[in-house]
C-alpha cells in the first residue's frame, strides 16, 4: 500500500474514515459494519446447529422430573411446580427443536406467579434455573423505569443476566429472568398518585420490548448506556421470562368476577373455604382489571397461583427441603465440632411467631437468625482446636429465652 493510500475495508471497500471502526489482520482490513454483517450471517446459518448444541446442554428433563426435582427445595405449592414444570420443559422443547418448514411456531411459555409475599415465587423460578443448568437472574420491578427516567431502564435485567452467565451470550439468550413485584407496576384507581401511574404503565410497556423477541443492545457491566460505549448484542426470543406477585387485593376482583358470572338463579355466595383462597381461580382477566395492560398479559400465556403458607407447611419448611435452614444450622455448627439438636417444640415456637408476625416462610429465617444469634457469636471463641464433640439442644425454653424484646421489635417492624 502506498504511503498516503486511507486503509479501505477489504470487504466493502468503505475508508477508515467512513466507518467507527477498522480492524487489521496479517493481509488486510475489515470495518466494524462488515463485522457486525457477518455476525449476523453467522447467527442465521448457526440457527439450527444452535438448537442442536442448546439440546446437548441444557439438561432437558420431562415435566415429572422437574416437579421430583422442585420438591426437594419447594414445599408445598403443587399446582405451580406442575404448571411451571410443563411452561419449562415446551419452553425448551421450543428452543431446542430444529427449524423445519411447517409454519407451527411453538409460542415462548413465560409465565406469571400470583401469590403472597415468601410463598415461593422467586425460590421456584431460582430452582428451575439450577436444575436446568441455565443463567438465571432477578429483577425488581419497583426499581424499574421508563428509558429517561431515574432509576433502572429494563435493559439492565439483561446486563444482570449476561453477568450470571459469565460473559457467555448465547448462555445468556436461553436464560431465565425472574421479575419481581410485577403487580406494583400496575395501573392504580383514581386515589393513585399520578407520577407512578404514568411510570409503572410505562414500565410495563418498556419490558414488552424484552419479551417481544428482540435483539437489545445492553451495556455488559450494567448501568445506563453511552453513546461511546461499546454494547453487547443479546437476542431475548429464547429467553424465558418468569413474572411474580402478590397482587394485594385482587381477591375482591376475582370474587367479583366469579359473583357477576353466577348472577341470579344458581348463584351461591362465596364459602369460607374459597374466600381464603381465591387466587386459584385467577385470570388474565383479573389481571387486567388489576390494571396490567393486556400486550403485557398477552406475552404470558401461563399463570398460576401459590397458596399462602400454613402452619405445617411452615414447619416443614424449617427441616424437609434439602437446604433447609434447620440442616444449615446444623452444619454450621458441626464444622464446630458441635451437635446441634432442635426440639419439636423448638420448631412450633419459630413457627408460631411466624405466624404471629405473617412474615410467612421469609420470617422463619430472621427468627432462627434472632434465635441462635448468641451461640454463633461466643462458640466460635470457646472451642479449642481438636477439643471433643459437644452438644447443643435447641428447645422451647431457648428459643424463649433468645427471642428477647428487641429481637421481637425488629420482626413486628419487618
Ligand atoms: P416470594 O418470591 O414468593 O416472595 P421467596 O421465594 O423469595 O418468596 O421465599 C423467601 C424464602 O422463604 C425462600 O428463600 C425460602 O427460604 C423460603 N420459602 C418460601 N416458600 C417456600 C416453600 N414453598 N418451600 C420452601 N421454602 C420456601
Amino acid at each position: 500500500m502506498k504511503e498516503n493510500e486511507e486503509i479501505k475495508c477489504s470487504f466493502c471497500g468503505r475508508k477508515k474514515s467512513d466507518v467507527d471502526l477498522m480492524i487489521g489482520g496479517l493481509t488486510g482490513h475489515i470495518c466494524n459494519n462488515c463485522v457486525e454483517q457477518a455476525i449476523k450471517i453467522i447467527r442465521e446459518e448457526s440457527d439450527d446447529q444452535l438448537s442442536q448444541t442448546l439440546s446437548k446442554d441444557i439438561d432437558l428433563l420431562r415435566p415429572s422430573e422437574i416437579k421430583k426435582h422442585l420438591d426437594k427445595y419447594i414445599i408445598d405449592q403443587d399446582q405451580a411446580k406442575k404448571v411451571l414444570a410443563v411452561a419449562v420443559y415446551n419452553h425448551f422443547k421450543r428452543i431446542t427443536q430444529p427449524a423445519d418448514d411447517d409454519d407451527v411456531e411453538i409460542e415462548k411459555s413465560n409465565i406469571v406467579l400470583v401469590g403472597r409475599t415468601g410463598t415461593g415465587k422467586t425460590l421456584l423460578a431460582k430452582t428451575i434455573a439450577k436444575i436446568l443448568n441455565v443463567p438465571f437472574c432477578i429483577a425488581d420491578a419497583t426499581v424499574l423505569t421508563e428509558a429517561g427516567y431515574v432509576g433502572e431502564d429494563v435493559e439492565a435485567i439483561l446486563s444482570r443476566l449476561y453477568q450470571a452467565a459469565d460473559g457467555d451470550v448465547k448462555a445468556a439468550e436461553r436464560g431465565i429472568v425472574f421479575i419481581d413485584e410485577i403487580d406494583k407496576t400496575a395501573r392504580k384507581g383514581d386515589n393513585a398518585s399520578i407520577t407512578r401511574d404514568v411510570s409503572g404503565e410505562g414500565v410495563q410497556q418498556a419490558l414488552l420490548k424484552l419479551l417481544e423477541g428482540n435483539v437489545v443492545g445492553i451495556p455488559p457491566q450494567g448501568g445506563r448506556k453511552h453513546p461511546e460505549q461499546k454494547l453487547v448484542q443479546i437476542d431475548t426470543k429464547n429467553i424465558l421470562f418468569v413474572c411474580g406477585g402478590a397482587f394485594d387485593g385482587i381477591e375482591r376482583i376475582i370474587e367479583k368476577r366469579r359473583n357477576s358470572q353466577t348472577i341470579g338463579y344458581g348463584k351461591k355466595p362465596t364459602s369460607r373455604e374459597e374466600k381464603e383462597n381465591l387466587l386459584r381461580y385467577v385470570t388474565p382477566a383479573d389481571l387486567k382489571s388489576y390494571g396490567l395492560i393486556p400486550e403485557l398479559i398477552g406475552r404470558f400465556p401461563v399463570l398460576s397461583h401459590l397458596n399462602p403458607l400454613e402452619r405445617d407447611a411452615l414447619k416443614r419448611i424449617l427441616t424437609e427441603p434439602t437446604n433447609s435452614l434447620i440442616k444449615q444450622y446444623e452444619k454450621l455448627f458441626d464444622l464446630e465440632n458441635i451437635e446441634l439438636v432442635f426440639k419439636e417444640s423448638a420448631l412450633d415456637i419459630i413457627v408460631d411467631k411466624a405466624m404471629e408476625f405473617k412474615l410467612g416462610a421469609r420470617g422463619l429465617r430472621s427468627i432462627c437468625e434472632a434465635v441462635m444469634l448468641d451461640a454463633m457469636y461466643e462458640i466460635p471463641s470457646t472451642r479449642k482446636p481438636g477439643g471433643k464433640r459437644e452438644k447443643l439442644v435447641v428447645d422451647e425454653e431457648y428459643v424463649q429465652k433468645h427471642l428477647n424484646q428487641s429481637a421481637l421489635e425488629k420482626l413486628k417492624a419487618a
